[in-house]
């Protein structure tokens, strides 16, 4: 019997293999068809109501069809929507939602001017106590609790301040933080190029566009000349790690708004249209990157009105191209965590005869500690494999029978992916 052994590590950048050639097996960028990634990012700001957020879900999840992020806010001074609000309506719907995945995101521990390192465990005791599960924070606003390094005046790493939580934080399990990083160039994860900064220029918004670019381009050059703050143009990285100020290490992620006027402008429902619009998202496809989307569904949401039109158009356009297997459309932990587990999947492949056995021994997380996944962790997880070969794909010495053969893709390649 012939046998043949070749090693595989996770992908790189660029997707491809970072050091060792896989001859004809190798792992897919993204789950078999997709060419691209992309999830909307909404945060929570001026869902006031839990009627509110009810109907934004209803609307995205059921009359157009995807999936998407939303966040949620543990406190809120003014009794507005939140964990902890007093209403067994809020808390119960909020616990409910992160529970079903459909809510992954904390919004910071929200608005809460006298907030304190106290005000953390409660917060995750009745998320443990409901087995809700929180991997991804963002920063709100000017929120005490916030972990930013260039504004929006965080406290939440700095350990001799009373508002000091990230060790708690950790702790409870966030792995990705995002503070104040926006890029308006399509496509992370892929290497920069200076095409991406070409395309914001927009002749129907001619003068707002192309301050928009010059800004880019001197904030692109700050980069190249190490100016640390807009570092994240330069690598175009989905998620680097990050040291924080406590010197804990965690994954930083960057999300995307190229609206004409500014992401402080067009980051609300009606500016939507422009983020996902048909030339962002052929970009996307062409690049093959991960996006994303940076916005606050809950602003001016107003779905039946006229002003609403492109947007919804938009979006249908996106549920299209999710349906096509262009786009892989997901919420932000589901996204951040395949894009994290394909760059440290430590794996080997061994041929018999014509039959080739992808071995998956572990997630060699440089952050949180190697580990064996659980099949569930590895779903949609793609191998190109050579065309009318036979594959199987075992994890830690047991084959997973939930697996499929894929016909040729776009590339004209044969897969097997884990189902
Ligand atoms: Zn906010």
């Amino acid at each position: 019997m012939e046998t043949e052994t070749i090693p595989g590590i996770g992908l790189n950048l660029i997707g491809k293999k970072e050091s060792h050639t896989l001859h004809e097996v190798e792992l897919r960028r993204f789950p078999y068809p997709y060419r691209a990634a992309l999830t909307i990012c909404s945060d929570i700001d001026e869902t006031d109501t839990l009627e509110q957020h009810e109907a934004v879900q209803y609307f995205i999840r059921k009359t157009i069809g995807i999936p998407f992020s939303n966040s949620f806010f543990p406190y809120h001074d003014e009794g507005k929507l939140s964990l902890l609000s007093g209403r067994p309506s809020d808390r119960s719907a909020i616990l409910e939602q992160i529970r079903g995945g459909t809510i992954d995101v904390i919004h910071s521990y929200g608005e809460k001017k006298d907030f304190s390192r106290r005000d953390v465990e409660p917060v995750w005791e009745e998320l443990r106590k409901h087995g809700c599960k929180v991997e991804v924070w963002v920063d709100h606003k000017d929120a005490s609790s916030n972990l930013c390094k260039y504004r929006c005046n965080g406290l939440g790493d700095l350990p001799q301040c009373p508002e000091y939580h990230m060790d708690l934080t950790v702790q409870s399990g966030i792995r990705f933080i995002w503070t104040d990083r926006l890029t308006n160039l399509v496509g992370q994860e892929v290497p920069f190029n200076w095409k991406s900064v070409s395309i914001l220029y927009d002749p129907q918004h001619a003068w707002d566009s192309f301050i928009n670019m010059a800004r880019t381009v001197a904030k692109i050059v700050l980069s190249f000349l190490g100016w640390r703050k807009y570092d994240f143009f330069k690598s175009n990285c989905l998620i680097h790690k990050h040291r924080l100020k406590d010197g804990q290490w965690v994954y930083e992620f960057i999300r995307f708004n190229n609206h004409f006027k500014g992401a402080a402008v067009g980051d609300t429902f009606l500016d939507l249209y422009y983020l996902i619009s048909d030339k962002v998202l052929s970009k996307l496809k062409e690049v093959e990157g991960y996006c994303i989307v940076y916005t606050h569904l809950g602003k001016k949401f107003a779905p039946e009105s006229q002003s609403a039109e492109e947007t919804v158009k938009a979006l249908r356009n996106l549920k299209k191209e999710s349906d096509a297997g262009h786009i892989f459309v997901r919420s932000a932990a589901e996204i951040l965590n395949y894009c994290i587990r394909t760059r440290y999947l430590n794996w080997t492949c061994k041929r018999q005869s014509e039959t080739y056995l992808v071995h998956i021994r572990s997630i060699d997380d440089p952050l949180f500690g190697n580990y064996v996944p659980d099949p569930r962790m590895l779903r949609n997880f793609t191998f190109y494999i050579p065309k009318g070969a036979s594959a199987r794909i075992i994890l830690d010495e047991r084959q997973i029978l939930n697996t499929q053969i894929n016909p040729a893709d776009y590339s004209g390649r044969q897969s097997i992916t884990i189902i």
